[in-house]
């Protein structure tokens, strides 16, 4: 029974983080849970999805603002993290940038099988708040 239990919060657990494109911190996770499972605990939210990266069901994305942040798509694919809110958005068709490969193997001496870039700067959400207030 206990076990049963169990299983269905691990399922919901990867449901939550598949369900949302915001690249959720174990912490949103348990938040977002927590009405449906009282009995829930953050240490549970996390020991799983440990798991899950583990596994390679979910990417980790690094840490953001202190909190780990979590993708649920795993298919390679670049981010942009907002300097100041901590958005992380999905940035498709990213032209990729064979050069950066090529200084790459030349200055490690390690052979690349791929990279994928990170954007940081102000997101569109945070520009408008700043425009709204001048
Ligand atoms: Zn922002
Ligand atoms: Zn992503």
């Amino acid at each position: 029974m206990a076990r049963k239990n169990f299983s269905k919060k691990r399922e919901a657990i990867y449901e939550a983080i598949c369900s949302t494109k915001s690249h959720p911190s174990a912490e949103w996770v348990y938040n977002t849970l927590k009405p449906e499972y009282p009995d829930l605990s953050l240490g549970t939210v996390y020991r799983n999805m440990n798991g899950f990266k583990d596994d390679g069901m979910i990417l980790s994305v690094g840490s953001v603002n202190g909190q780990e942040r979590f993708d649920g798509n795993t298919k390679p694919h670049s981010h942009f993290i907002c300097n100041r809110c901590g958005d992380v958005i999905d940035i498709e068709n990213v032209p990729y940038n064979m050069q950066a490969d090529e200084v790459v193997r030349n200055v490690s001496n390690c052979d690349i099988d791929y990279h994928l870039t990170f954007f940081y700067g102000i997101c569109g959400k945070c520009k408008n708040i700043e425009e709204d207030n001048n």
